[in-house]
């Protein structure tokens, strides 16, 4: 379905005087099918890309839109199935965020067993909840090499980056893209979808492709699309320019920023709490301690340290005000993809302040107090996440459940 947006995106390219203005506040609404399209063979590796699981963020269906479009006209290289679903269809067709609830908070395996299985319907979200949880299944059905790429955008102006759990298997994915990358925020949020795909072994990423109504947004989320298909081993490698192209614009727009970065802190945000962000921020942009970032009500909010600003909030719907990122060494990188592949966490609990979870295989309780020193960060060099937090005690589990091979 073509919309007023792409419209827009046209007039705003060929300058003033033709086309409608392009007006960057407007929101889209969008009424768009569930399944915006598929191409390419079954049986084989699978990329599933999913647009607007928030329905303020039109940009990844207007990328898959003018994917399918192309593919339609040239398949060539097909050699796997990508295949573009919709999120939240009832709130792209309103353009806002969520209706009832936000869909990317929904993924827990409390609301899934109630929603999927005893079909017990309360928030629209819950619908849609069901609907795509079934897509899904539909999609990755048959293929013993599923990918999932969730395009997502930010109500503050910033670059693109990339978002992931991380696990060596969705390294593979996420690095192809050449934009920063950003470790650590899904620890931060409870119940999204990549969380909950990647506890089922599959590999999972997010992409931030700019600020919801940037025309560019949807360009950049078309270029890690169109990367992702080669990395998935959907498209044949060296088949299409569309790739290199893709890389170049990418890297041309992330030059300067860091390559990977981890959350530090997150600002939380609750309904009616008053929380205002000071305007002028964008994503990675360098913020010190100390500084003043926001208000809550009559509180102010500062910068608990220094480092780069994530995604700050300037939408009305939302529960993180904003997040602190940090830049992580390579050698980091290098050393825990080493430690996975020797898979250190079998001895991991005779360190002292450490113990294994007495009820849940794999996962380790961590006394903070007496294993100061590798408290959160080593584990998740060692590819944990923090699962729960009772006192001084840190629970820690396993990024994904299943064995990773190297
Ligand atoms: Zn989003």
């Amino acid at each position: 379905m073509k919309i007023a947006f792409e419209e827009r995106l046209e007039g705003a390219e060929g300058g003033a005087g033709d086309g409608p203005a392009y007006d960057p506040d407007a929101t889209m609404k969008l009424d768009v099918p569930r399944v915006l399209g598929a191409a390419g063979p079954a049986g084989g590796p699978v990329l599933i890309c999913i647009g607007g699981l928030h329905g303020n963020e039109p940009s990844g269906v207007l990328a898959l839109q003018r994917l399918f479009h192309d593919l339609d006209e040239d398949s060539r290289g097909l050699c796997g199935r990508i295949i573009g679903l919709t999120g939240n269809r009832r709130a792209l067709a309103c353009g806002q965020r969520f209706v009832d609830i936000d869909l990317n908070r929904a993924w827990t395996y409390e609301r899934i067993e109630r929603v999927c299985e005893k079909r017990e319907i309360v928030e629209s979200e819950d619908k849609e909840l069901r609907s795509l949880d079934k897509a899904l299944h539909d999609a990755i059905h048959g293929s013993n090499q599923p990918f999932v790429f969730d395009l997502h955008s930010t109500s503050g102006d910033g670059p693109a980056f990339v978002t992931f759990d991380d696990t060596l298997r969705n390294r593979a994915l996420a690095f192809e893209i050449p934009a920063p990358h950003v470790l650590g925020l899904e620890e931060e949020l409870a119940g999204t979808l990549l969380g909950y795909l990647n506890t089922k072994g599959i590999t999972a990423v997010g992409f931030e492709s700019g600020q919801h109504q940037d025309p560019k947004s949807v360009d950049r989320a078309l270029a890690a699309i169109w990367i992702s298909m080669e990395t998935a081993g959907v498209l044949e490698k060296g088949t299409r320019p569309e790739v290199a192209r893709a890389r170049a614009y990418l890297a041309s727009e992330s030059a300067g920023l860091p390559e990977v970065v981890e959350v530090r802190h997150r600002e939380p945000v609750e309904e009616g709490d008053g929380f205002v962000m000071d305007p002028g921020y964008a994503s990675f942009q360098p913020v010190a301690e100390g500084e003043h970032l926001a208000r809550r009500g009559e509180e102010d909010v500062h910068a608990d340290r220094s480092g780069l600003i994530l995604m700050p909030l300037y939408q009305p719907q939302g529960e993180d005000g904003f997040f602190v990122i940090q830049p992580v060494r390579p050698f980091w990188l290098r050393l825990s993809a080493a430690l996975r592949r020797v898979h250190i966490e079998k001895v991991v609990h005779w360190l002292p302040g450490v113990r294994r979870h007495p009820g849940k295989s794999g996962v380790f309780i961590v006394d903070r107090r007496r294993a100061r020193w590798l408290a959160r960060e080593v584990f998740h060099l060692l590819g944990f996440r923090k699962e729960g937090e009772d006192g001084e005690e840190l629970i820690m589990a396993p990024r994904d459940i299943t064995t990773e091979s190297p």
